[in-house]
């Protein structure tokens, strides 16, 4: 991995071989978030930050086959992820390279990788959910 890209978003995971994406939690409501909002949505205090469980199950997804914004992958994968130990169901861009592995309820693990392009054009990190375990891929 180039240890050089940057994250295409700064704050929202930690990269490194056991990556985690950072979200949020209201200590009044500990409901959990992600992306982290700027304040709880339903209590409006202030939210913290938590690290979300790196492992979910493949709620649905879908594979786009038209041209790719921020030059990712074609065809790419996207969908929703449910972190089942956070209770939270979170939108995500799946592994590239395992879209034919994709299968609704299928366990899948958070990676973070280089995969397209940030809003300045220049290659960058992003977070994915693979369906493979383990390993640095
Ligand atoms: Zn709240």
């Amino acid at each position: 991995m180039n240890n050089d890209l940057k994250p295409v978003m700064e704050g929202i995971f930690e990269a490194g071989p056991s990556p985690q994406l950072i979200g949020a939690i209201c200590p009044e409501c500990q409901q959990k978030f992600f992306p982290k909002p700027m304040v709880c949505p339903q209590c409006l205090g202030e939210v913290q930050d938590i690290k979300l469980s790196p492992v979910g199950k493949l709620y649905t997804y879908a594979i786009l086959r038209t041209k790719a914004m921020y030059k990712l992958p074609q065809p790419y994968a996207v969908g929703w992820v449910d972190l089942e130990a956070d209770g939270l169901r979170i939108f995500t861009l799946l592994d590239p390279e395992k879209i034919e592995d994709l299968d609704f309820g299928k366990k899948v693990f958070l990676r973070v990788g280089p995969i397209g392009v940030d809003n300045n054009g220049e290659a960058c990190l992003r977070y994915y959910f693979t369906t493979q375990d383990g390993g640095d891929k």
